[in-house]
């Protein structure tokens, strides 16, 4: 595959991190469409639509539609447009989904040229480590998920996700859990094991799961007491809710 290749991509678009560790940094959002999973909370458009979707100005909130196949060009030549008319204002490009690693072949050969304009960050559902092995030396920050069958239903993915994390270490990552009502101590203290037995530097963020008014599902003194159990384990541990839908953000 070339650089001068295309594929499916659901949008394009400027704004803010909406959860995780880099919450509140400006990046470049590509999100690809497909997922392995089916999360029982799930709320992201993931059919590839028939057209892609690409932000007018960045951070204007106003779209146009492009064909589909999105070719190379088009994605580098907007980004590239976008860091000059804003110098300095976005932290990384957000490679999003769906799953990005469901499109690794497209990756290998995008991310090298997109990392010309800036950093690469990944957001993952951390259950594809043979798709990532061959991306991480193209990588700067990778924020995998570890999910809780309880609350992700979608069955028992712990050997996917150690296999991921042992490989994900080798760049800037950080493991992001949504807990939620029915969250019980074993099960966070057994994802918490997990990343404690890769590296207990790696940080930790509970996310408490969010309801689609936007309420967080979670008492307070719940989560603190999560905090506290992970933190027996586990060097940096932060509770950090959504904040797309009070902020207003895409
Ligand atoms: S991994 Fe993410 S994109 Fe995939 S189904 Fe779960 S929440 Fe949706």
């Amino acid at each position: 595959m070339k650089t001068d290749s295309a594929t499916g991509l659901i949008e394009v678009f400027s704004s803010l991190q909406g959860e995780g560790l880099f919450l509140g940094y400006r990046q470049i959002f590509v999100r690809f469409p497909g997922c392995n999973l089916a999360c029982s909370y799930c709320d992201t458009p993931l059919a590839m639509p028939e057209q892609c979707r690409v932000e007018t100005e960045p951070g204007s909130g106003q779209f146009r539609l492009i064909p589909q196949p999105v070719p190379f060009s088009t994605l580098y030549d907007l980004a590239a447009s976008w860091c000059v008319d804003l110098p300095d204002a976005h932290h990384s490009f957000s490679i999003t989904g769906g799953e990005p690693l469901l499109h690794a072949g497209v990756l290998a050969v995008w991310l090298p040229r997109l990392r010309e304009i800036l950093p690469i960050y990944l957001e993952t559902n951390g259950t594809l480590p043979d798709a990532l092995s061959p991306l991480l030396h193209l990588l700067d920050y990778i924020c995998m998920d570890i999910k809780l069958p309880s609350v992700a239903g979608t069955g028992d993915l712990w050997e996917e996700h150690r296999r991921f994390l042992e490989l994900a270490r080798e760049t800037e990552v950080s493991v992001k859990m949504i807990v939620g009502p029915q969250t019980t101590d074993q099960e966070l203290l057994m994802a918490c094991d997990l990343v404690s037995d890769v590296d207990p530097e790696i940080p930790l963020v509970l996310q408490p799961q969010t309801g689609r008014d936007g309420t967080v599902t979670v008492a307070a003194v719940q989560l603190l007491h999560w905090q506290s159990l992970a933190a027996r384990l586990l060097a940096d541990v932060r509770v950090i809710p959504q904040t797309h839908r009070f902020m207003g953000v895409l």
